[in-house]
């Protein structure tokens, strides 16, 4: 039984589209799908409880504008041999202590990995090796709600979600709540290398997605208690 809170209307923060270039990368970038991973110096690059190394699937510098995200760098791993949806555990109105790393039925862990660090300073040597490597651009919108207040539905940071059914919100193990920060569109794909292994039901070979491709909202605790202080709502 998932319980959660039922959303109310809360200060919706500047919006920004993330856009998606054309033109591979051939170095780091701060802004990308896949790429280089910029990681805070104590944070290995995240591994799978099925041994595999996770792909990276973007990631961007959280534009200043964003309250108490401004100036993070949220970087979205998921591996490429699960692919499913995600469900949140809860316990006295919160979700669980440590449910970045909780299990996640009828998984040992979680198989995604969302952080938000706050000295990413350096790349990686190497990049994503199954995600092609692109540039992401943010650019400012206006995210204007509809009569039922949902916003754009789009890759976006900040701004209102699209809630595609009731809206979810979540009280962090920290207890403070989180905050919507950032939303993938449903049925988005990225483009990964000829030659790797396929995502268990992709819609493309050379494609993978996050979630089963589901709509993907995340939360994330603005009082930033842990770097995977982050959860992804699922809908579609
Ligand atoms: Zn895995
Ligand atoms: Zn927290």
């Amino acid at each position: 039984m998932v319980t959660h809170g039922v959303g109310t209307i809360r200060d919706a923060l500047p919006a920004h589209a993330i856009e998606v270039g054309s033109d591979p990368l051939g170095g780091p970038a701060r802004n990308s799908v896949g790429g280089w991973p910029f990681l805070d110096d104590t944070q290995a690059w995240p591994s799978c409880f099925c041994g595999e190394r996770m792909a990276l699937f973007f990631q961007f510098d959280v534009p200043l504008d964003l309250g108490p995200f401004g100036g993070d760098h949220l970087l979205v791993f998921h591996c490429r041999e699960h692919n499913d949806a995600s469900e949140p555990e809860c316990a006295d109105g919160r979700l669980v202590p440590g449910y970045w790393d909780a299990p996640q039925p009828p998984y040992p862990r979680p198989f995604w990995r969302v952080l938000l660090q706050q000295n990413a300073v350096l790349p990686t040597a190497e990049p994503e090796p199954s995600v092609c490597a692109l540039p992401l651009t943010l650019r400012p919108f206006a995210d204007a709600t509809d009569r039922r207040g949902l916003g754009a539905q789009a890759f976006k940071v900040g701004g209102t979600p699209s809630w595609a059914q009731d809206p979810e919100y979540y009280t962090c193990a920290c207890g403070v709540d989180l905050a919507y920060l950032c939303q993938v569109p449903e049925g988005m794909e990225f483009a990964v290398h000829p030659g790797q292994p396929e995502q268990p039901y992709s819609v493309a070979a050379d494609s993978y997605g996050l979630f089963l491709g589901n709509e993907v909202y995340l939360l994330a605790c603005p009082a930033h208690c842990d770097p995977a202080a982050v959860w992804p709502v699922n809908q579609n």
